[in-house]
């Protein structure tokens, strides 16, 4: 059956941060294009699910927002799947879901108006290359985003295959975007209105690449580049790994002003043991080495990470030394999550996989510790005067919400203020979420 040519189009990225930046730059190609977004997927003729593949509760997500699409009288929009379920299941997603018409990978979605041509013809259109030639080349530059933060994707992919993580497989081999490209679309993020801008990278820190003297730099010298840039208030980076940390970057945030003060650093388990099996090729002492730094040159610096439990083998001595690594950290808040086997990594097959109880016992226990540390966290931080960047409109009358440099979510209200304006406000309460503050003064634009 032939679909008519959409007009209007949504876009509901799933995941992490990279996607929200990918369904960012699709939005961007399909206004290029004459479209326009509409509000909801109801009000719209194109419907992008740009999906998640990391754990298998994502991509049921995916398939059960797919079946909600269909409308009373038994229409559907034009539905195309993006990203990393894309990627990874190609033709079986058109086999399980009919009603998508096409399947486009993440490193492919620029090509999504000629697929678009193709599912208009009736035909199913799948595109899951991973080309020589990258998406960035192609797609428009960046347009006005009245939004005072901003998310930059430097890096892409990752070659360090831990045995239990999708993404090698579906983002492909580490690459680095090229410097030039870098610093011009953090101008234009910039001439658009953002004040923040956060670097992205499934291993952000992993990005190499020659400044424009041919010299060879890392995130760290990328970082020096854009905090000249005028008007660019706040840099931040994500996600980083362990094994990419150099002492450079650990520098720069002694000297750097805008880079905030925070560091996102997975470290998965705090059992050596584990960490081998799961080819972290870091060990406890290590990550820990690096925290010692970071907190030397920044003493106020908030960590955060990433932690998997129930991985295949992970006994309750295991179990007990990621507490242990949670208490020596001190975190100002992390991510965690169970084991979820994913399909062709190297963990889904091991033996010795751990019962969905156990693993829900010991994630309580973890999220229950973690849960303390980011409301100690807060609450040391109440009395503190700060400058925090206004993002978006609470839900009270007059009541913004913004970011302090420790990534932690504040609320004022002020009727005189608005979205993108910097303030100085002296942190008066911590809730275990968020912080309420009064302001003390405005900044200069
Ligand atoms: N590259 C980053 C690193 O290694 O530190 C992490 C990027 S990964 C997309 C985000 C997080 O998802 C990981 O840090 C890990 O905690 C979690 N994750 C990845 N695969 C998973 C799996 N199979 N089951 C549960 N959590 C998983
Ligand atoms: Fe996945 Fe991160 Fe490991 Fe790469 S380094 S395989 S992205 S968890």
């Amino acid at each position: 059956m032939t679909k008519a040519d959409p007009k209007k189009f949504h876009i509901k990225s799933f995941g992490c941060q990279m996607n929200v930046y990918d369904g960012e730059r699709m939005s961007e190609m399909l206004v290029d294009q004459g479209m326009t977004a509409a509000e909801n997927s109801e009000a719209a003729d194109l419907v992008v699910l740009n999906t998640c593949h990391i754990r298998e509760k994502a991509v049921d997500k995916v398939y059960s927002d797919i079946g909600r699409l269909r409308r009373k009288d038994g229409s559907s929009p034009m539905i195309a799947v993006a990203g990393c379920v894309a990627q990874a299941e190609g033709k079986e997603i058109s086999r399980r879901a009919p009603s998508v018409d096409i399947v486009v990978g993440p490193q492919a979605y620029h090509r999504l108006p000629e697929l678009m041509e193709t599912a208009k013809s009736g035909k199913k259109a799948l595109d899951t290359d991973m080309p020589a030639i990258s998406k960035f080349d192609i797609l428009p530059t960046r347009g006005k985003q009245a939004r005072p933060t901003a998310f930059l994707t430097v890096q892409e992919g990752c070659d360090k295959f831990c045995t239990y993580c999708v993404v090698p497989y579906t983002r492909g081999a580490e690459i680095s975007r090229p410097w030039s490209d870098l610093v011009d679309e953090a101008k234009a993020l910039v001439d658009g209105g953002a004040r923040e801008i956060t670097l992205l990278g499934q291993n952000v820190n992993a990005w190499r690449g020659e400044d424009e003297k041919g010299n060879m730099q890392g995130l760290d010298g990328l970082i020096r580049a854009l905090d000249r840039i005028p008007g660019l208030k706040r840099i931040r980076y994500m996600t980083s790994h362990p094994n990419d940390m150099t002492d450079g970057l650990v520098a720069a945030h002694g000297d750097v002003g805008s880079l905030m003060p925070f560091l996102h650093l997975p470290v998965q388990s705090g059992s050596d043991r584990i960490l081998k099996a799961m080819n972290r090729s870091h060990s406890v002492r290590s990550y820990l080495t690096i925290l010692e730094q970071m907190r030397a040159v920044r003493p106020d610096i908030a960590l955060s990470g990433d932690f998997i439990v129930g991985f295949p083998g992970e006994t309750d001595q295991d179990f007990e030394e990621t507490l242990q690594i949670v208490r020596d950290a001190n975190y100002s808040q992390a991510f965690s999550f169970k084991y979820s086997p994913r399909p062709g990594t190297p963990a889904a097959g091991m033996d010795d996989q751990i019962a969905p109880e156990v693993m829900d016992e010991r994630l309580q226990r973890l999220q229950a510790l973690l849960n303390e540390q980011q409301y100690a966290f807060n609450q040391q931080t109440v009395g503190r005067t700060t400058d925090i960047l206004l993002e978006r409109q609470g839900k009270l009358d007059g009541q913004l919400i913004g970011k302090t440099p420790w990534l932690q979510s504040l609320h004022i209200i002020s009727p005189d203020l608005k979205i993108g304006d910097m303030v100085e406000v002296e942190i008066a309460r911590a809730g275990p979420n968020s912080l309420t503050g009064e302001i003390k003064e405005r900044m200069a634009a």
